[in-house]
């Protein structure tokens, strides 16, 4: 059965932004041969591809995409034994929750992060101490160029902090993720808001559902209420030198950094853009940044995408002044 390439379609529902305009075309895929067709199409007109999948890092600007968008729709979770394989369009959190009643360890932390099994590959996504690399066997990946397919292990993904090797060649479309999971393994309860949680109910050793109870209500606590428009963290921790951190450091003493086992530091974007900034709150026309944290962007109703890109804008300008230090963005821009 051909694909269905519809004309004209509206992006903004499809992103957790809600803002945006119009996909010239757009198709969704549930399996390679569909994928193929779509990639033929585009490829026959000479038209650019956008992969997405469940929109929650992405914003889409005003002026929408002249090309294909494939929405990824590759379905199904197996188990075998401790690895389990999801396709690239299953939620995320789908999987996590699926785990956990499996009662398999290791990506329990990542409870409640937004969209699909392969944009949590691609942007190897990390929250509570945990990065889904730490627990990822393989990915299958189809190139768009070759028109392959194939089985990256672990240690081929080029995974760091929100990168990969499927975030850099922007031919390579994830299609199913591999996960090596623990059987009774012992679940990381040592990050600081998790540890809290539990010494205040007077829990010592968190049993893996209440370590994924605790991450969702730690999380819905401290994320934009459903239904306002956001996509996450819009801002990457900035990552400098060490000789740049001390640097840093005597001109801001209170400065956080974690030292990096490449030996570089990881500062704290949203310590910036509190310490220096005063963002969090701040409202421009339909745009505004979220009033428990400054790294999150969110569109109250009538934001447009360059609404919320000047206000980005005018935060990376002020902490550029104020430390030298540049913002970059971890939200991906779609235009055309
Ligand atoms: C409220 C909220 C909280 C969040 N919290 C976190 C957090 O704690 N930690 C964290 O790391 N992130 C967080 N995020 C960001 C986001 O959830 C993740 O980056 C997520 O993995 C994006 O997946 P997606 O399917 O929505 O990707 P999309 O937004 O659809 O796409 C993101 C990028 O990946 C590419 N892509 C998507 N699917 C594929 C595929 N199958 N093959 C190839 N390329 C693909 C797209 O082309 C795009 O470049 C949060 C977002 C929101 C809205």
């Amino acid at each position: 059965m051909g694909i269905q390439v519809k004309e004209q379609v509206l992006l903004a529902p499809f992103t957790t932004m809600r803002v945006g305009g119009n996909a010239r075309f757009f198709a969704r895929v549930g399996t390679v041969d569909e994928l193929s067709e779509a990639v033929f199409f585009a490829r026959s007109k000479n038209l650019p591809i956008f992969i997405l999948g469940g929109g929650s890092n992405t914003l889409v600007s005003g002026a929408g995409f002249f090309g294909l968008v494939i929405k990824i729709e590759f379905k199904g979770i197996t188990y075998k034994n401790n690895h389990i394989t999801a396709g690239a369009g299953v939620v995320w959190d789908e999987v996590v929750s699926d785990v956990v009643a499996h009662n398999l360890c290791g990506i329990e932390n990542l409870s409640l992060i937004p969209g699909t099994v392969g944009g949590a590959a691609v942007q190897n996504i990390g929250a509570y101490g945990v990065e889904a690399c730490d627990t990822i066997f393989s990915v299958e990946a189809f190139d768009m160029k070759t028109t392959q397919t194939k089985i990256f292990l672990r240690a081929e993904c080029e995974f760091g902090y929100r990168e990969s090797i499927f975030k850099k060649n922007k031919n390579l479309v994830v299609t199913r993720v591999t996960f090596e999971l623990a059987q009774n393994g012992t679940p990381r309860a040592d990050y600081e808001d998790v540890k809290n949680y539990f010494a205040e109910r007077g829990i010592k050793s968190p049993a893996l559902g209440e370590i994924r109870e605790a991450i969702v209500a730690i999380r819905t606590w401290k994320m934009p209420a459903p239904g306002i428009g956001t996509a996450g963290s819009f801002f990457k921790n900035p990552v400098v030198s060490v000789p740049e951190y001390e640097a840093l450091k005597n001109e801001l003493p209170e400065i956080k950094g974690y030292l990096q086992a490449d030996n570089s530091v990881k500062l704290s974007a949203g310590w910036l853009l509190d310490h220096a900034g005063k963002w969090r709150g701040v409202r421009r026309q339909g745009a505004g940044v979220h009033e428990k944290n400054a790294l999150i962007l969110v569109n109250y109703g009538t934001a447009t995408a360059e609404e919320i890109l000047s206000l980005t804008d005018e935060m990376k300008s002020d902490i550029k002044e104020k430390t030298g230090v540049l913002l970059e963005e971890e939200v991906i821009l779609v235009k055309s």
